[in-house]
């Protein structure tokens, strides 16, 4: 054991570490570069083998992300952006895993990087002002700091189906997809869940299966993604401007750049008007472009459905057999309300001859078989199951880790009624304890990287303000969390997002509580309420001294 260096060592109890970040993706990463430039002993365990979090696991056949790679992307760096060259509009997994490790690699980032090692439990101990740290490896430490970049879709979700011990043939889930390929040639494959990753793989499948059985639950509203490789010379205008582009996604809902804000309501414009935006985004590919077409398109249920209406003509219009082609419309919940998905080549699929579409909303399925899965109405014969069924979002990986503080509340038992923060970033109780991406913030509903980078950017702010004011341990305000939670509830409430069932409110999950956990208040104005609370001495926020029995004020009080 070493004395912390926050503060010199004097007046807190000796600790391993300053900072234990958990996860070693984007946040995670990130996270550690900026803190080791503190001076901060910093260490980070990732339970898988390498870096790259959800780029590391959900490594199925398709897997891409939605967002341009131009704007998904670390901007902490300027040399680092510009001498990355990303190959395509939206990167494949691949692409996206070997940019991080490329970054571990040149920022020296592995040295206090604990690979195949999972944090088992995080507990505070008061007196001494510390996180002690259990990990799988049977080892144990502390720290004044606890980060958790633990993602916000990163505990994969198995439904609790009968039978799957008893299935004699392969299985996967897209979240866990395995390291070498998988080939899925002239076998009878069946794919249950119809989300993001069930859309990716999807064609992919059909391409190599001798039959494949998708298992539909609920149907997904789909665009199209229109990925495109990048020319070298629209890469090369793009990072002369760099820092532009960057600038300009910080003023943005979403923290992408390169989207004109819409000026416009639906209804504002004659229907012919608007299929014609509509045409033109469907043509120019993208999620964001599409539901950004009109201001009102998340708020106002008539506006909305003149989009949804429009996607479902193209449903109509793309899937030859009449009865596929209405049981992949969506028609129970506004589009945009479940995130929109992307694909290449999704609605076709249903063309082929080998690709059969099996509704189990109206005929459930019933138990896995050693040779297949039976419904309550028919029996599937199946080499091979992959199951794009999810996860449980947000608060899954947290809730996974045995997390307790004041008095030794779990905060399993303090959320169990749903997650409580101030600002998503911290949660009272539990000093010293951050959360990058959490629920209550912008996370997935923003450029996850951008999102990420403003959090450990506050996060490693409001340390580096706490070691140079020789203060202890902060924690936001009861009130500051009621007020903060109220607003992230009353401001999903003012949208469509409420309206759908969906992993944003936890309703994949039996039993979680229902709560929409993400801020949908726009990444810009969430940057700027930030902001304000910093500048306002961290409005909301109560700090102790750096003597172990110092009591808490507001942190204002503290701060010179
Ligand atoms: P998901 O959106 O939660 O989809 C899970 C699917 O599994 C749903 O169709 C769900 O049906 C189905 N399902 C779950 N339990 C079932 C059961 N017992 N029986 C039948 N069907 C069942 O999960 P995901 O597709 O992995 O995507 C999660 C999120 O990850 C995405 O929304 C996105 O944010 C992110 N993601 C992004 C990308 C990208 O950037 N391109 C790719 C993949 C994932 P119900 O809808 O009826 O529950």
């Amino acid at each position: 054991m070493t004395d912390s260096e926050v503060d010199g060592g004097q007046e807190h109890a000796a600790s391993d570490y300053d900072v234990v970040i958990v996860g070693a993706g984007f946040a995670g990463v990130y996270a550690l570069h900026r803190l080791r430039a503190l001076g901060l002993r910093v260490r980070v365990f990732e339970a898988g083998s390498d870096v790259g979090g959800t780029w590391f696991w959900n490594r199925y056949p398709g897997a891409r992300c939605d967002v341009d790679s131009v704007e998904y992307s670390f901007s902490f760096s300027d040399e680092l952006q510009q001498e990355w060259n990303w190959p395509e509009r939206y990167s494949a997994q691949g692409d996206i895993l070997r940019y991080i490790q490329h970054v571990a690699d040149r920022f020296d980032l592995r040295r206090d990087i604990q690979t195949n090692t999972r944090v088992l439990s995080a507990i505070l101990d008061e007196e001494a002002g510390l996180w002690a740290v259990e990990t799988s490896d049977g080892n144990s430490c502390t720290a004044r700091f606890c980060i958790m970049a633990t993602g916000n879709l990163s505990l994969p979700r198995l439904p609790d189906f009968a039978g799957l011990k008893d299935f004699e043939g392969k299985w996967y889930h897209t979240g866990l997809w395995p390291e070498e390929p998988v080939d899925f040639t002239g076998l009878r494959v069946g794919v249950i869940g119809t989300g993001s990753s069930g859309i990716q793989i999807i064609p992919l499948i059909a391409q190599e299966a001798r039959e494949l059985f998708v298992f539909q639950r609920t149907p997904n509203f789909s665009v199209p993604a229109r990925n495109h490789p990048l020319a070298a010379e629209d890469l090369q205008a793009h990072k002369s401007r760099y820092g532009y582009w960057r600038e300009q996604a910080q003023d943005t809902p979403f923290g992408i750049a390169g989207h004109a804000a819409p000026t416009k309501n639906a209804l504002d414009d004659s229907e012919e008007v608007r299929n014609a935006v509509y045409e033109a985004k469907w043509r120019k590919g993208g999620s964001v472009s599409f539901l950004y077409s009109y201001k009102d398109l998340l708020t106002d249920k008539a506006a909305n459905d003149t989009a949804a209406d429009f996607v479902r003509r193209k449903i109509r219009e793309t899937v030859k057999d009449p009865a596929t082609a209405e049981l992949l419309t969506p028609r129970d919940y506004p589009i945009g309300a479940r995130r929109l998905c992307l694909d290449t080549g999704y609605y076709e699929t249903y063309n082929r001859p080998n690709v059969t579409l099996v509704d189990v909303k109206s005929d459930p399925i019933e138990t896995l078989t050693p040779t297949g899965l039976r419904t309550e109405g028919a029996e599937y014969p199946l080499d091979a199951i992959v199951f794009a069924t999810g996860f449980d979002a947000i608060t899954g990986a947290l809730m996974d880790i045995d997390i307790r503080g004041r008095e030794a509340m779990p905060l399993r038992e303090k959320w169990a009624n749903g997650p409580r923060t101030y600002l998503g970033l911290m949660t009272t109780g539990f000093p010293n304890f951050f959360i990058v991406t959490g629920p209550g913030s912008p996370s997935v509903k923003a450029n996850m990287v951008c999102a990420i980078e403003q959090h450990v950017n506050w996060i490693t702010g409001c340390i580096g303000m706490l070691a140079g004011e020789r203060l202890g341990l902060i924690e936001p305000e009861p009130g500051a969390e009621d007020d903060w939670v109220e607003h992230v509830n009353e401001t999903a409430d003012a949208t469509l997002y409420p309206l759908a069932e969906s992993w944003y409110t936890g309703s994949n999950v039996p039993g979680k509580a229902r709560v929409f956990m993400p801020y949908v208040g726009g990444f810009n104005r969430y940057r700027e309420i930030c902001d304000d609370v910093t500048r306002d001495g961290y409005r909301g926020f109560v700090v102790c001294g750096a003597e172990p029995d110092s009591e808490p004020a507001p942190a204002a009080a503290l701060i010179r």
